[in-house]
C-alpha cells in the first residue's frame, strides 16, 4: 500500500508521475522534479540516495539527459519512483525531498530542439478552411493523404506562465492599406505536444509501432496566433511571423507510459493512407485526452483530442519519411484540437466564426479575439488505469499590451 495519502481522483496521483524542471527561487539552480499530488518531488536530490545508477540523468536540472536515455531507462526510473511510494523504508528520504508545488518556480522542462506544428484535426481544418477560403473545398486536396504541418520556431517555445506581449506584424487595414501594427486578431490554439526523447538516425520513416521508443511523453500547447498577420502572409509558404512570436507549453511532461488506458481507436480514415501511415492493422495511437480552454477563468471550449484524424505516431512517421532524423528535445504539436461540436472548438477564430459571432463571458463582456489583460488557460486530463484520472496539467498565459513600435506607420 502506498504510504502517500492522496485522494484516488487526484490528477497527479501515482498513475501520472509527470516530469518537469523547477527552481526553489529565482537565483537557485534548476532541478528535475516529479509532480506527486500537490507536491513536487526533487528527483535531483533523491536520486543521489535512492537511484545512484541514474543520478547523472538529473544533475543538469532539466529533462534533456533523461529524454536521451531511451525507453528502457524511462521505464526503470518510473518504476523506481512508483516503488518509493509503496516502500516504508524509503519514506523518510522521499518525504524530505518533497515540497509544495506552490512554492517552486516551474521552468521550460527540456531544451527544445526543432519544433513542428501539424494541422491534424479534421474539424479544425474544415472550419478554418471554410472561414479562410469561403466557396471552395474547405479541406485541401492533400489533407487526407498526409498530416499537413510546418516547421515552427523552437527558440520561442516558452513555459506556462510566460506573459504574451501582443506582437506587431504587417496587416491589411479595412481600407486596403498595409501597415505594421499590433495584431488586432490575437488568438489561442489548444493543442497537444509530443516530446521526442530517443533520437532517430533517419533514412526512413519511424515505423508506427516504434512511436513509444522515440516519443517520451506529451504536454499541452497554446500556439498563440495573430490571425490578421497570418491571413496576409500565409500564401504561398504557410505560417510564419503570425505564429513564431511565442508558443507556450505546460511545465509537466506526462510520459506515454501513463497514457496506456487512454489509448483509443482514431477516426476511420478514408481514403486508406499509404502504408507508412496506415495503422488499420496496428494498435493505433488515438488518445482520449480531454482538453479545456478557459478565458479569464470561464470555460469556453472542451476540445476532444480523440477526434483528431492523424495520430501522434502518424505525425512522427510523416515527419521522418523523407529521411530526416530526430534529435532529443524535438517537439511536435498536433495543431488546434477541435471536435465536431461548436463548444469543442480549440480557437477563438472558430468559436467566434472568424470574428462574426462574439463569445459571451459571464461578466457581460464579449470576445471575438483576445484583449490586453486576458488570461488563457488550456488544461487537460485523460482516463487512467482502474478508474483513475491522469492529469495533463495546464498551460497558462496573460496578454500584455504591445510595445511601442517606432516606424509603425502605414504605407
Ligand atoms: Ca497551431
Amino acid at each position: 500500500m502506498p504510504w502517500l495519502g492522496l485522494p484516488p481522483q487526484h490528477p497527479f496521483g501515482l498513475q501520472t508521475l509527470p516530469y518537469g524542471s523547477f527552481r526553489t527561487g529565482s537565483s537557485a539552480a534548476p532541478r528535475v522534479g516529479v509532480a506527486v499530488g500537490d507536491d513536487v518531488l526533487d528527483l535531483t536530490a533523491v536520486s543521489g540516495v535512492l537511484l545512484r545508477s541514474h543520478e547523472r540523468l538529473f544533475a543538469g536540472g532539466d529533462l534533456d539527459r533523461l529524454l536521451a536515455a531511451g525507453p528502457a531507462v524511462w521505464h526503470e526510473v518510473r518504476s523506481a519512483v512508483r516503488g518509493w511510494f509503496g516502500d516504508p523504508a524509503t519514506r523518510d528520504t522521499v518525504e524530505s525531498a518533497m515540497r509544495p508545488a506552490t512554492s517552486v518556480l516551474l521552468e521550460l522542462p527540456f531544451t527544445v530542439a526543432d519544433y513542428v506544428d501539424f494541422y491534424a484535426s479534421e474539424h479544425h481544418a474544415r472550419t478554418l478552411g471554410r472561414l479562410l477560403r469561403p466557396g471552395s473545398d474547405p479541406l485541401p486536396a492533400n489533407w487526407k493523404h498526409l498530416p499537413v504541418g510546418y516547421h515552427g520556431r523552437a527558440g520561442t517555445v516558452v513555459v506556462s506562465g510566460t506573459p504574451l506581449v501582443r506582437p506587431h506584424g504587417q496587416v491589411r487595414t479595412d481600407d486596403g492599406r498595409v501597415v505594421l501594427a499590433p495584431t488586432r486578431r490575437l488568438d489561442l490554439e489548444a493543442e497537444v505536444g509530443f516530446v521526442v526523447g530517443a533520437p532517430w538516425s533517419g533514412g526512413a520513416a519511424v515505423p508506427l509501432e516504434s512511436f513509444a521508443e522515440h516519443v517520451f511523453g506529451v504536454c499541452l500547447v497554446n500556439d498563440w496566433s495573430a490571425r490578421d498577420v497570418q491571413a496576409f502572409e500565409y500564401v504561398p509558404l504557410g505560417p510564419f511571423l503570425g505564429k513564431s512570436f511565442a508558443t507556450a507549453v505546460s511545465p509537466w511532461v506526462v510520459p506515454l507510459a501513463a497514457l496506456q488506458a487512454a489509448r483509443v481507436r482514431p477516426p476511420a480514415r478514408d481514403p486508406r493512407p499509404l502504408p507508412y501511415l496506415d495503422d488499420s492493422d496496428a494498435e493505433p495511437w488515438g488518445l482520449d485526452l480531454r482538453l479545456e480552454v478557459l478565458l479569464n477563468g470561464h470555460r469556453v471550449a472542451q476540445p476532444p483530442f480523440r477526434s483528431t484524424y492523424w495520430t501522434g505516431a502518424q505525425q512522427l512517421a510523416h515527419l521522418t519519411v523523407n529521411g530526416a532524423g530526430l534529435r532529443t528535445g524535438d517537439l511536435f504539436a498536433s495543431g488546434t484540437v477541435s471536435g465536431p461540436h461548436e463548444h469543442e472548438r480549440g480557437s477563438l477564430m472558430e468559436l467566434s466564426e472568424g470574428g462574426r459571432t462574439p463569445v459571451a463571458l459571464p461578466d457581460g463582456s464579449v470576445r471575438t479575439f483576445l484583449e490586453d489583460g486576458d488570461e488563457v488557460v488550456v488544461r487537460g486530463r485523460a482516463p487512467g488505469p482502474d478508474g483513475t484520472v491522469v492529469g495533463l496539467g495546464e498551460v497558462r498565459g496573460t496578454v500584455l499590451p504591445a510595445r511601442p513600435a517606432p516606424g509603425a506607420s502605414g504605407s
